[in-house]
This record gives structure tokens, C-alpha cells and sequence, in this order.
């Protein structure tokens, strides 16, 4: 079993195209866990023309990394600094980065973190708590729970029509 494998069954990471070395976590305070992965693959288009990704028509070009706030443990924090790989489209000569199932685009927060303070938040426990124990900050907590409010207002508006 490889250590990419490894760390993504412990912490979760469903996206196979993270890639993480054999040194790759580490203990940053007393508080929190540090990890280090590289996102890359081959992408089939390009993300701005759409272009088919035929004859190296799309390179590597280089990596841009963002650090992203993942699920957090029972104690500790734990960031995950992501290499993302930055591809060169020769067609319409235009830089774009590799996309990740982790998290929504131009976020830093992954979407289970976002789902764990939505689950908690079910809690009677105060906004600024579930902040603390997700690592985000109390005004991501309040906008994941005005979203899971509003989803519910929406799925009750058909049964409204109904009475
Ligand atoms: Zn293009």
C-alpha cells in the first residue's frame, strides 16, 4: 500500500489525484498537523477554449499551492498544503490550475469541513465552538448554517403549493 494511499483512507481524501511523498505530514504546534501533496493529472480540454488536449496541445507549467483547511481531528488541526499543478494551453494561450473534489474553486476550505460544521451546528452549541473545533472562522460557520437554512426553505416551498 502506498503512503498517497495511506494518508488518503486517514484523512479522508477521496481525490486520487492528490499525490503525497513519504514525508509529507508534519506536526506544526502542539495544535495542529501539516500536510504536503501535489495535485496534478492530465487534463482531456482546457478549461478556458475548451480545446481537446491532443499533441501536447496543454503543458505542465509550473504549480500553485494553497493551503486548505481539512476536517479536523478530535484534538488537532489539520491544514493540507496543496501543490496544484498550473497548465498551459497553447491554443488559446492561457494559463489554468488543476480542479480538486476536495474543495468548491477559489476556495480554501474543503467541503467536508464545511458539511463537519453543518453537522455540528445541529448541536446546541454556540457558533464560535464549532468554529474553534472546525479551524474556520465563526463568519464560515454562520454562512454554512444560513446556506442549510435557506436549502430547507426552498425544499419546503413545494409542499406550501400543496396545502
Ligand atoms: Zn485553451
Amino acid at each position: 500500500m502506498s503512503i498517497s494511499h495511506t494518508i488518503r483512507i486517514a484523512f479522508d481524501i477521496q481525490d486520487k489525484n492528490i499525490i503525497f511523498a513519504e514525508d509529507c505530514a508534519r506536526v506544526g504546534t502542539i495544535l495542529c498537523t501539516f500536510l504536503e501533496g501535489t495535485l496534478t493529472y492530465t487534463p482531456t480540454h482546457c478549461d478556458r477554449c475548451r480545446v481537446e488536449n491532443e499533441d501536447y496541445t496543454i503543458i505542465k507549467n509550473g504549480t500553485k499551492t494553497s493551503t486548505i483547511v481539512i476536517p479536523a481531528g478530535i484534538t488537532k488541526k489539520t491544514y493540507l498544503k496543496l501543490r496544484k499543478q498550473r497548465f498551459y494551453c497553447k491554443h488559446c494561450q492561457t494559463t489554468f490550475v488543476a480542479k480538486t473534489s476536495l474543495v468548491n474553486e477559489g476556495c480554501f476550505i474543503s467541503k467536508d469541513t464545511r458539511l463537519q460544521a453543518r453537522v455540528k451546528s445541529a448541536e446546541a452549541r454556540s457558533v464560535k465552538d464549532i468554529a474553534r473545533d472546525c479551524a474556520v472562522s465563526p463568519t464560515t460557520v454562520q454562512r454554512e448554517i444560513n446556506k442549510a437554512s435557506q436549502a430547507l426553505q426552498t425544499y419546503n416551498r413545494p409542499f406550501d403549493y400543496c396545502q
